[in-house]
């Protein structure tokens, strides 16, 4: 044990701070609560770093100089740094932040001297209950999780140490006699009042965190300040908003914006964008596919940077095998290319028809992507393949690739360049955690056109705590609505959404549309073997005040997302 590290792990979870912290010669590490400075002179030594250390205790500060001379120590608050903006490229907190009285002001202003690019590490002991920040000497993750997201950082990463911190138990009771002496001791070392340790405490564990001060975070602040956002019409004009010289846009996606009379929507990548998206498909798709497996893709593949070609792209990386088939448009043909696939890729729409119509399908895992996916949707793929389930959202602004499932299905776990809020659709406020609201998103790291604040439309959520899975990224629970999708009908309201969730749980439903005419009518084609009997008492039950025409007839496979009509007039 060496007496000069206080921290479980020592020297080595330094070093791994270090790696996570990216440092190289000649970076700028600020190291917070550096104590006597053992920790801040090793980061200087190892990196090569212009390392500084901040300690509260003068009588640390002092003797850190003594004992490690070579970094510049300075006494001061971890709450009010004494440090101009963007000083430094990285900020490591090593077993400090939970002592702090107010740990909230300590991230903020450490995130206010880090460089954008940068990256603040976090060593702490740790619990995965949710509650304050910091109570009994350790940081609760769900909490510094929410503190992270708040400040706009991104790249979230948890790094389980516990084992250090079983070790520095064990050998601190050795050399002490137990853990009350050593505490002791040590505070008497660095000069500090006697803190807090939850060292022996059940349930403990000792964790670094680290997360990224992005590209663009000056302008995501200012812009969260004001209380504004990025709007559609932002992206009619996309020259504005485009930060490289047009021979590098290896991608625009044009979209038709609805009921709109102006310019199409436009959204420019640079290969470097697209490579990105690509990387999150790649651990994306590890839970669906096995080295070797085979794949269906039905969505666009036309070009190498459509949702096809990036898919085949990470999925070669796995050693697996792509067949990409574009949209369905005849059933008979997608269930030939879906014999004998492991995972098959589409709308869920498309998939509720194709499971319909191919029931003998076998694929271990499908994944449902290019619309919000209903409930309905999910039960039935899993009743009549026997697969897993897995759910993606993104959209064009997001490059695609957006949120997906891991495999403890509760939520989509965010890509890590996306910054999500969620906030009030009346007063643009963000809301707090776990609390539902419109999806607003950042990608602010983006080369070709950085998106801040865009309104999505989506209504949903973030999903609290911490996934069992123990990845870090914040997870996106289940889309609720769109924004505008809603008609209001006697007694309530409809959408397609809502359309999706009732009849795609009648069996032998295939396919349907639906148009509203008049003030309370609802008129349904619907492909399939099941009988309008049903269709219309499964309709009856969720709108009982409006009237119904069901129809029967053969319906091509839907390839735009799924829309409920408005007809006005006969
Ligand atoms: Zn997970």
């Amino acid at each position: 044990m060496d007496p000069f590290f206080f921290h479980p792990g020592g020297k080595d979870a330094t070093e791994a701070a270090g790696i996570l912290a990216r440092l190289a010669p000649g970076s700028r590490v600020l190291d917070v609560g550096c104590g006597l400075g053992a920790g801040t002179a090793f980061l200087s030594e190892r990196f090569g770093a212009a390392a500084a250390g901040l300690d509260l205790s003068p009588r640390a500060i002092e003797k850190a100089g003594e004992l490690f001379p070579g970094p510049e120590y300075v006494q001061g608050d971890a709450a009010a740094l004494p440090f101009g903006d963007g000083s430094f490229d990285a900020v490591i907190m090593e077993c400090s932040l939970s002592l702090m009285t107010d740990p909230n002001a300590a991230l903020r202003e450490a995130v206010r001297v880090l460089k954008e690019g940068g990256e603040l590490v976090i060593g702490t002991l740790s619990c995965r209950e949710e509650g304050p920040l910091c109570s009994e000497g350790r940081v609760s993750l769900p909490a510094l999780e929410d503190a992270l997201l708040e400040e706009g950082l991104c790249s979230l990463r948890f790094q389980d140490r516990t084992e250090d911190l079983r070790r520095f138990a064990a050998e601190a009771i050795f050399s002490c006699g137990s853990l009350e002496t050593w505490q002791e001791q040590a505070a008497e070392l660095l000069g500090a009042p006697a803190f807090p340790c939850g060292v022996c405490r059940k349930e403990l564990g000792c964790h670094l965190v680290s997360a990224r001060k992005p590209a663009g975070h000056t302008r995501w602040r200012e812009m969260r300040h004001r209380g504004e956002f990025m709007t559609e019409d932002d992206l009619r004009a996309p020259e504005k908003l485009l930060r490289v010289p047009g021979r590098d846009v290896a991608r625009i996606i044009t979209r038709n914006t609805s009921g709109s009379m102006g310019e199409p929507k436009r959204v420019c990548f640079t290969e470097e964008d697209m490579a990105a998206t690509a990387d999150f498909f790649t651990w994306g798709m590890a839970p669906m596919i096995s080295p070797g497996g085979r794949a269906a893709v039905f969505m666009d593949g036309r070009s190498p940077y459509s949702v096809g070609g990036l898919l085949s792209d990470a999925l070669e990386r796995f050693g697996a095998e792509t067949a990409v088939c574009g949209f369905v448009t005849d059933y008979a043909a997608a269930a030939e290319a879906a014999a004998g696939a492991e995972c098959l890729v589409g709308m869920p729409g498309q998939m509720a028809s194709l499971a319909e119509a191919a029931p003998d399908l076998r694929p271990r895992t499908v994944l449902l992507s290019g619309d919000y996916v209903p409930a309905s949707v999910e039960e039935r793929l899993r009743k009549t393949w026997g697969c897993e389930v897995f759910t993606h959202w993104g959209m064009t602004e997001t490059g695609y690739g957006g949120a997906v499932d891991c495999p403890f299905h509760s939520g989509a776990h965010l890509r890590e360049d996306l910054i999500i809020e969620i906030v009030d659709p009346e007063s643009g406020e963000p809301v707090p955690r776990g609390e539902v609201g419109e999806i607003a998103v950042s990608a602010p790291e983006r080369r070709a056109m950085p998106i801040f604040r865009y309104r999505t439309g989506d209504v949903g959520r973030l999903m609290p705590g911490i996934c069992a899975c123990g990845r870090p990224e914040p997870r996106l629970d289940r889309i609720r609505r769109r924004i505008g999708d809603e008609y209001p009908v006697p007694g309530g309201s409809i959408s397609i959404r809502q359309l999706d969730e009732c009849l795609f749980a009648v069996p032998g439903v295939r396919d349907f549309r639906a148009a509203l005419t008049g003030e309370d009518t609802l008129s349904v084609t619907i492909d399939g073997p099941a009988s309008a009997a049903d269709v219309e008492s499964a309709l009856r039950a969720c709108w009982p005040a409006l009237c119904f025409t069901v129809e029967k007839a053969p319906l091509p496979p839907e390839k735009e997302k799924r829309r409920l009509e408005r007809r006005t007039g006969p």
